[in-house]
């Protein structure tokens, strides 16, 4: 059995969903979760309710805010004190900045954006995809341990039965040592929307939707089914689109339950950011368009005829 330290990064006080999916696969594992700052009770007990054994309430000056430097000297410390075989966090904008920074402190590996993972006799093995999701990568560390690894939002997917753990919490001192750069300010995107890399229903633009004004059909149909909206990049490049909704290669990675593609041809440097959705539907004008390769379902077609029919109709489901 391996001990893990799962790190959890919280969003208005509440622990991020990829935590619990992480605790949730170490189902057999001794499993610890570490958050910087409070955590309100509630939040422990979920924790526990999904296998967590303890949670380590990481405080000490300077870590308000999140920094590169502050937060993994932090960690860094903690887990020093500890016996951590591996130490797991997401695959968020945080995690991919901070688990590198933090195994290169150890000079250990890190096995990033895995899409799975299993422990076989308490040894990690990681799935990677590989060439913009063209291949998958077994991955296993070696050398000294803690080994750390990242693991991609909503990939995994909740446990349906997940076993609980005793959920005892304790404060922990935690010096975040010298920070060369501060974060001053962080500005929250207008939007009270889910973030794209942990939304469960994505429905993205492409260039078809000709300018920004079109995308309020798509914001339409994904107020009624709790979706965020998403973009290709030659809709961000044409100004469509702001650059944080750009899902692939050069934008974000997202692996939600359902992704609707409206008027996107499906190019790989697309495909890369979302084809490990579950369900992937797209709408396009162009039987012969790539994305449909892809597609579990497909529906050739005017975007702006179907959206506004889909969006009706599950009005009629949802009763909304
Ligand atoms: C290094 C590099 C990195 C890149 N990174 C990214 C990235 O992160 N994300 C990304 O998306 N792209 C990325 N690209 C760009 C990528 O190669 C494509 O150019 C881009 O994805 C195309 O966007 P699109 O599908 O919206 O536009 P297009 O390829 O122009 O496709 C538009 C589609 O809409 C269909 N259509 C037209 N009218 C309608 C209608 N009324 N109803 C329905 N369908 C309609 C057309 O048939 C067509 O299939 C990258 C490229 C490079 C070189």
């Amino acid at each position: 059995m391996a001990n893990v330290l799962v790190f959890t990064e919280t969003n208005d006080g509440k622990v991020k969903p990829v935590t619990l999916e992480i605790l949730g696969k170490l189902n057999g594992q001794k499993a610890e979760v570490a958050v910087i700052g409070d955590l309100a009770d509630d939040q422990v007990k979920l924790l526990a309710s999904y296998g967590a054994q303890k949670v380590h309430k990481l405080k000490g000056a300077n870590l308000d805010k999140y920094s590169p430097e502050g937060y993994s000297n932090a960690l860094q410390g903690f887990i020093k004190s500890q016996s951590f075989d591996y130490v797991l966090a997401g695959a968020t904008s945080t995690g991919k900045d901070l688990m590198p920074r933090l195994a290169a402190s150890f000079q250990a590996g890190c096995a990033s954006d895995c899409t799975n993972f299993t422990f076989d006799g308490g040894t990690f093995a990681g799935t990677r995809p590989l060439f913009a999701g063209k291949c998958l990568a077994k991955v296993e560390l070696t050398g000294p341990k803690p080994h750390f690894a990242t693991v991609r939002p909503n990939a995994l997917g909740m446990p349906a039965t997940p076993v609980a753990g005793a959920g005892e919490s304790a404060d922990v001192a935690a010096d975040a040592g010298a920070i060369r750069a501060a974060i001053k300010e962080i500005i929250k995107a207008a939007s009270s929307k889910v973030d794209l890399t942990e939304a469960n229903i994505i429905i993205s633009g492409g260039r078809a939707m000709k300018n920004s004004d079109n995308f309020k059909i798509l914001n339409e149909m994904a107020d009624v089914i709790g979706a965020t909206v998403g973009a290709s990049r030659a809709a961000v490049d044409s100004g469509f689109a702001a650059h944080s909704m750009q899902v692939g290669q050069t934008g974000k990675t997202v692996a939600p339950s359902l992704y609707i593609a409206c008027g996107i041809s499906g190019a790989i440097q697309h495909l890369a950011g979302m084809r490990t959705s579950k369900v992937i539907v797209a709408i396009n004008t162009d039987p012969d368009a790539p994305i449909f390769t892809k597609a579990d379902y497909g529906i050739v077609g005017d975007l702006f005829t179907i959206v506004p029919i889909m969006t009706e109709e599950f009005k009629k489901l949802l009763g909304k």
